[in-house]
């Protein structure tokens, strides 16, 4: 082709079309987020509508009062963030800590560390109360740290995607700092409607998830839900947080008073709707369980192929699942394997030994599970690892008929 640039202008790139980049057909999500999404939400998330008047003010209402049943709270102050899981953190975190604000940081791993990062880069003080290895934080040490510290607000993951452990004991753990008038931020992206979380019964202050994880949407869409009381503190604070973006009192304009704050990402606002309509149609509980169910059968698949997982079952997230990598292979070879060979993505794990595979939303499909589990052993066996296909396939499948719903 001529090359028509104008002098002084930089020529325009030559570039692959995604259909040349893209495989020819999708690979499996089953590794710890993004996962597959409902044709539903695929095509909300198609089209472009105006951010602000009456079509616009009625989603988002429907969006928060489907949130509220899926956060379990009565409080009306919910707000979308466009943005990552780690923008309704971010949010969670600036708009209720500043300097010298005392936050106990429980850290069980990579994201719940990530809270502690965003306290001490807003110049909080704060104390991190570490878990111990691959294990969840014990009620007595935490109230223990929480009448010596005397923090005003607790930052907690309730499952910690990074190695794959679970705090079973969040509900006792918000429930105590509640009862000392301490504010409490709560990291759900990978849990919220995997399994229960109570907010107001819990007595949490604020909680955040991403879209692409539990939810089933699409990436850069997410959720924060505050407290009465976390309001409360929010419009009678004295400061201001420095990032315009993530202040709440701004972002109340849009979500709650109809007119603008930026311009929201309205096909992904449109994709979350009907995200959490599934949500609703489908009914928490009945949702729960099928996590559960799923989750559970998948595990007990893999163990009976002859692996381990990664974190003893008292702790054991089912969000995610961790499987130890046998010491001969590298966690990146498996995930390569099953990628390139079986179409099926994993995912690999910050530095531990271990592999992921997500149990969160649509993942838990019983043909998803076959065929990941299925990819999974022959990938093993490709990488010269022994183990017992038959037995993991027949283990995964009786699992899930004796766990079927009456
Ligand atoms: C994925 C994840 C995050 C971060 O979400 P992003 O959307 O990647 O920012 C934070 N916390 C937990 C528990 C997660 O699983």
């Amino acid at each position: 082709m001529e090359d028509t640039t104008k002098a002084g202008m930089l020529p325009a790139p030559t570039i692959a079309s995604l259909s040349e980049i893209l495989p020819a057909e999708p690979l499996l999500m089953m590794g710890a987020g993004p996962v597959p999404i409902p044709e539903l939400v695929a095509n909300a998330n198609r089209n472009v509508i105006n951010h602000l008047g009456a079509t616009m003010s009625r989603i988002i209402s429907q969006v928060k009062e489907m949130s509220q049943y899926v956060f379990q709270t009565s409080s009306p102050w919910i707000l979308g963030v466009a943005g990552p899981g780690s923008a309704a953190m971010e949010m969670a975190i600036a708009n209720l800590v500043t300097r010298n604000t005392k936050v106990l940081c429980v850290c069980n791993g990579y994201f719940s560390h990530r809270m502690a990062e965003m306290c001490q880069r807003l110049g909080a003080n704060i104390e991190i109360l570490q878990s111990p290895e691959k294990g969840q934080v014990d009620l007595d040490r935490f109230v223990a740290a929480m009448d010596r510290f005397e923090p005003d607000c607790i930052t907690i993951v309730q499952g910690e995607t990074s190695n794959t452990t679970f705090n079973r004991q969040l509900p006792q753990l918000t429930s105590a700092a509640r009862k000392r008038a301490c504010i409490t931020i709560v990291d759900a992206v990978c849990t919220l409607s995997t399994m229960p979380l109570q907010m107001d019964d819990w007595g949490i202050d604020a909680v955040i998830t991403g879209g692409q994880k539990g939810l089933s949407s699409i990436p850069g869409v997410s959720l924060v839900a505050f407290s009465e009381n976390a309001w409360d503190r929010i419009q009678s604070r004295a400061w201001t947080p420095a990032h315009w973006c993530l202040d709440a009192k701004l972002a109340e304009n849009f979500w709650h008073k109809g007119s603008y704050h930026y311009t929201a990402p309205v096909s992904g606002v449109l994709a979350l709707h009907e995200a959490l309509r599934l949500i609703c149609l489908e009914g928490l509980q009945a949702r729960f369980q099928r996590h559960e169910r799923c989750s559970r059968a998948l595990q007990k698949g893999v163990q009976a192929m002859g692996l381990k997982l990664f974190i003893p079952e008292e702790s054991r997230l089912n969000s995610v699942i961790g499987i130890e990598a046998p010491q001969a292979v590298s966690n990146r070879d498996i995930c390569a394997t099953m990628s390139e060979k079986y179409q099926v993505e994993i995912s690999g794990s910050f530095g531990l030994p271990l592999v992921r595979i997500g149990q969160m939303g649509e993942q838990c499909r019983a043909q998803n599970l076959f065929r990941t589990l299925h990819a999974f052993g022959c990938t093993m066996r490709d990488l010269g690892v022994t183990v017992d296909i038959p037995r993991g396939m027949g283990e995964l499948e009786s699992s899930l008929i004796h766990s079927e719903p009456g």
